[in-house]
């Protein structure tokens, strides 16, 4: 158990709900969607991903990063993630 700095093991996010700052375990930050324990609202995470085709930054959904790929609204393109 490090505590480098740089590491990804926990990610911040704000409970658009109650506004409730929540630090997510990689777990929780991995499979795209979260239970507010203050709230129980279910908020998916927004994950980033730059189409390889057009570079346009694209916010994808739970099920998209479940799938592991999505289709890019500016070119069309069928991206899988890596
Ligand atoms: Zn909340
Ligand atoms: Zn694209």
């Amino acid at each position: 158990m490090g505590s480098d700095p740089d590491d990804e093991e926990s990610r911040i996010v704000d409970c658009p709900e109650c506004g409730t700052t929540l630090d997510l375990s990689l777990e929780e930050a991995e499979q795209g969607w979260y239970t507010c324990p203050e709230c129980d609202n279910v908020s998916a995470i927004a994950v980033l991903s730059r189409c390889p085709t057009c570079e346009t930054e694209v916010e994808l959904n739970k099920e998209e990063v479940a799938l592991q790929r999505y289709q890019c609204p500016e070119c069309g393109e069928d991206v899988r993630l890596q």
